[in-house]
């Protein structure tokens, strides 16, 4: 096969025909980099990838490929050769990890996240390190500082955030999978974006060690996959227990491409009960997203679902809840950032102003206001009224998902209340939190969630989340193949 081309193959077909030796590794890495170079997703262009080694890249797969035709490793790998961008907040062995932020500018860790040692091992090549907001603040990769990332679909408007890179690459064509994480929304969210499949597992399925902490109790990482085929397979790849994260679960992985083979049945989703919750569907919604996801609801219908609304009362408050308990678990993860433990040092001859110094100039505008927020909340005098409470919020907000799913087996709702904006036009920090409006639920309850691109209104991508009850990705993902069959594969190319 000539290498033009491969960027069409299925994650799965590459790794076949890499792992059978019909196509090389380097020619798979060669190539996403000249579709790197193509769209431009470097730094003058979408600002999607902020660090890359081509040579270093090609010299990984240089050597896998050696090995193969020596003998020496005839292992089938399930991602043999398929080039792969990883978020700049997952710690990478040979690439810089600064969580775009200039206090960890240059800064590169002694040790690789457990999830990339995984990609590696099942024979991925990493490939570039993505764009962000901020230690993950945001939900438009604007508040970065190597300036904002770029929607390949219109370079005028935001790709979504904090993990817009990696969701800006999978769109352009870059790689089919890439890896980001999730606080609030920031892998489903860019992906509703660009158009792109993106998947939060459930909190405890994937390890964090190497992930850079944000709010621990929330952070997980994630995956983008040009198809749901794609992300299954990248997420079955990473997850599953780690010593080194006391938080990952031994609960087995089942396999998440099992959803492929119930498609051929003509009723595929039979079996499964599905809730439209009332809170998600609001009168402020944009009626033409709306629109889609009511599509969405019909081919769901279609392929056998029983579905009916249902009620997450405690929903309007998530979003207060989130934005006091994340800044508080911040202001805490961030206090390591002191000029003297990591990154960078303003030095000045006394210590006090030395630390001032350094993270003032250290940290944007955004990541200092969510310390100040983060601060004030957990102070004597202020934690009852706002730290308490919220970890109260939250206990009802996961309740509520609990009785649900009592039952229905799924919800469907929209990925987000509007389409991309335009890049700087929202500027008021409180706006740009109530974009996280659908997403931040599944985070406090700690429940599985993706996003499937359904459709577009004015050329721009609508995304429909799929929420599950912990641990059931596997019936998510089901779903998703079944929607993703009956809207045509055309919508996640
Ligand atoms: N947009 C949310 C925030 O700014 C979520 C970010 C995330 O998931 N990392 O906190």
């Amino acid at each position: 096969m000539s290498a033009p081309g491969l960027g069409a193959l299925s994650v799965a077909q590459l790794a076949t025909l890499v792992s059978t030796g019909r196509v090389s590794a380097v020619d798979a890495v060669r190539e996403s980099f000249a579709r790197a170079a193509n769209a431009g997703a470097g730094r003058d262009g979408l600002n999607a990838i902020l660090w890359s080694d081509e040579g270093a890249a090609l010299g990984e797969a240089e050597a896998a490929d050696a090995r193969r035709s020596d003998g020496s490793d005839i292992t089938p790998r399930r991602l043999a050769g398929v080039p792969v961008v990883v978020k700049d907040s997952i710690a990478t062995l040979d690439l810089p990890t600064t969580c775009a932020s200039r206090m960890l500018d240059g800064y590169v860790s002694p040790f690789e996240a457990t999830v990339v040692s995984r990609l590696r091992e099942a024979g991925a090549v990493v490939v570039g390190k993505t764009n962000m907001d901020e230690f993950g603040m945001g939900s438009s990769t604007e508040h970065s500082a190597y300036g904002p990332a770029r929607n390949p679909l219109d370079r005028t408007r935001v790709p979504g955030g904090s993990s817009g890179g990696s969701a800006a690459c999978v769109a352009a064509g870059v790689t089919r999978i890439a890896l980001g994480s999730e606080t609030g929304g920031s892998v489903r969210q860019p992906a509703a974006f660009c158009g792109v499949v993106g998947v939060k597992p459930t909190y405890g399925r994937v390890s964090r060690h190497g992930l850079v902490a944000f709010a621990s109790s929330l952070d997980q990482v994630g995956v983008f996959g040009r198809t749901v085929d794609d992300a299954a397979l990248a997420l079955e790849v990473i997850a599953g227990p780690d010593p080194l994260d006391a938080t990952s679960t031994d609960t087995p992985v089942p396999s998440y491409r099992g959803g492929s083979a119930h498609v051929s049945d003509g009723l595929p989703l039979r079996d499964v009960r599905i809730g439209l919750p009332n809170e998600y569907f609001p009168e402020s919604l944009d009626p033409r997203i709306k629109a889609h996801v009511d599509a969405a609801v019909e081919h769901l219908r279609i392929a056998g679902a029983r579905v009916a609304p249902v009620s997450l009362p405690h929903t309007s408050v998530a979003i207060p809840t989130y934005y006091v308990l994340a800044p508080a678990e911040a202001s805490s993860n961030l206090a390591r950032y002191d000029g003297v433990r990591f990154g960078k040092r303003v030095s000045s001859d006394r210590l006090r102003a030395m630390y001032e110094r350094t993270r003032s100039d250290g940290f944007g505008p955004e990541v200092t206001r969510r310390v100040l927020i983060g601060t004030y909340v957990l102070s004597a005098g202020y934690y009852e009224q706002y730290y308490r409470r919220a970890q109260e919020v939250r206990a009802l907000v996961a309740r509520d998902f609990a009785t649900v799913f009592e039952s229905v087996d799924l919800l469907l709702t929209p990925t987000t209340p509007t389409t991309p904006f335009p890049l700087g036009s929202v500027t008021d920090p409180y706006e740009m939190y109530l974009h996280d409006a659908f997403t931040v639920t599944a985070n406090l309850a700690g429940v599985p969630a993706m996003s499937v691109p359904v459709g577009r209104v004015d050329g721009l991508p609508v995304g429909a989340q799929f929420i599950a009850p912990h641990f059931e990705e596997a019936l998510m993902f089901r779903a998703a193949y079944a929607l993703e069959r009956a809207l045509g594969a055309e919508m996640s190319q």
